[in-house]
């Protein structure tokens, strides 16, 4: 309220201000790993040199949590605010000393202007966030300005999300299935189920764009559902034991109903639970609640298997093995396309599978695109293959003869 009324003393007052929106990157995880104690001292260490950068009429204001607004008077363009916000980095770029202990944050900023921009608080606000979600999208620790785009790129965002709430009645949602070839010999042990979605007019829409749609919704619990229930009665009917991955949000997992959910569709497919195997990313254990490891030890217990997926691109994938007993690996695509050109890439991957082999869980290589990478997946010692190289995600009706003609003993691979 004080912003508000501080704010439209300044409109009243300045021809031309700045809305500066401020979130600490990875706030979250000094909490997590040093304890709130840590993160209150951070916070008021950040409040205190976001003061010493701004000039004696401008504002601060801790919005909650790690945000931070500044209104930033007496400006004669919108340049005078990038610098401003280049301040702001350099002075939380010097360590913090808190309880003994060197804490190192970094700050992602949205940049708003009145009158350009907005000349209400509530809009430059949204709108100076809608810059800041920019800058956090294109990787943190730097600072954005609002442009008009944004806001139709967050209409069109929003248009999306109605569209989605219809997909699933609709019948919109299908699923696709990669097979996941197993290097021993060389036949299909899996296939990974992969949610497409048949847009009515803009045609094939990625799950890269509408799953975190579905993530922020709660939609991604009804989709979830229905991916799973498909995705084990689809696998009830292939051959040889052949098992079904299934990809698994971590929002799915911040509710108790997710092993039921599996339970059902098992039982009502008639799948073993062996053949069913869900994949996770570290980003499940982030939340580390006793629901998610509880759910976890459930799914495991009943004979569902249970695989780290994209390891290596999050933040701390070795700590997160040790806190699960995961069947497999998935090694994360960007190693393996580095592969032939970068050595650390190929030391890392022998590492991994030395790693899983020891700790008894399989490795997979995602994203083999070459005959040349499937040499040298073999040869650091993966188990299994996954990429374009053997097959693209088909429609279940197409891969089926697939799997069929592996029946038959005719399928090699490579
Ligand atoms: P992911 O789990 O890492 O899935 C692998 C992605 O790599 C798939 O993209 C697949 O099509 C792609 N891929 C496979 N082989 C190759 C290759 O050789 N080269 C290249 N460049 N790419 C390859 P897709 O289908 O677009 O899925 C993207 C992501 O969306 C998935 O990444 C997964 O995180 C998520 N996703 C897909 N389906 C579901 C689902 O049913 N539920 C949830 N929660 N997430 C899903
Ligand atoms: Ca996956
Ligand atoms: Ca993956």
């Amino acid at each position: 309220m004080l912003l508000a009324e501080r704010l439209n003393e300044a409109l009243a007052r300045e021809d031309y201000l700045a809305m500066l929106y401020l979130d600490l990157d990875d706030f979250k995880s000094v909490n997590d790993t040093l304890g709130h104690l840590v993160g209150d001292e951070l916070l008021k260490t950040v409040a205190n040199r976001l003061r010493g950068c701004v000039g004696k009429t401008d504002i601060v204001a801790r919005l909650g949590g790690d945000e931070f607004a500044i209104i930033q008077t007496a400006i004669q363009c919108p340049a005078d605010a990038g610098q401003l916000a280049q301040r702001i980095r350099e002075a939380l770029a010097v360590p913090c000393e808190i309880d003994g202990q060197q804490v190192l944050t970094d700050v992602s900023i949205g940049i708003s202007i009145s009158p350009d921009d907005a000349t209400e608080l509530d809009q430059l606000l949204k709108n100076a966030d809608m810059a800041l979600y920019r800058a956090k999208a294109d990787g943190r620790g730097t600072y954005r300005f609002f442009e008009a785009a944004m806001d139709a790129h967050a209409k069109a965002r929003r248009a999306l999300e109605i569209d989605l709430r219809k997909a699933l009645g609709n019948g919109e949602l299908e699923l696709h299935y990669q097979p996941l070839v197993n290097l021993a010999h060389d036949t299909i042990s899996g296939c990974e189920a992969l949610l497409r979605w048949r847009h009515p007019v803009r045609g094939m829409i990625s799950p890269g764009e509408f799953i975190p749609i579905a993530e922020e919704t709660g939609l991604i619990t009804s989709i979830g559902e229905w991916v799973v229930m498909t995705a084990c009665a689809e696998a009830a009917t292939w051959p040889n034991g052949i098992k079904v991955a299934v990809n698994v949000s971590p929002v799915q997992f911040r509710s108790a109903a997710l092993a039921l959910t599996v339970v059902n569709a098992l039982a009502k497919s008639g799948l073993a639970a062996r053949r069913l195997e869900l994949e996770i990313t570290e980003a499940v254990l982030v939340q580390d609640s006793d629901t998610t490891l509880a759910t976890l030890h459930q799914l495991r217990d009943i004979g569902v298997h249970i695989a780290m997926d994209d390891f290596g691109t999050g933040y701390s994938s070795l700590s997160y093995l040790r806190s699960f007993p995961f069947d497999k690996i998935k090694i994360d695509q960007s190693f393996i396309k580095d592969l032939s050109h970068n050595d650390g890439s190929a030391v890392i991957v022998r590492a991994v599978t030395g790693l899983a082999s020891s700790l008894n869980m399989t490795t997979t290589a995602e994203g083999v695109e070459t005959q040349e990478q499937l040499d040298l997946i073999r040869k650091l010692g993966c188990t299994e293959m996954q990429g374009y190289l053997f097959s693209r995600p088909k429609p279940a009706a197409e891969l089926l003869p697939l799997l069929l003609q592996q029946n038959d003993g005719k399928m090699r691979v490579a």
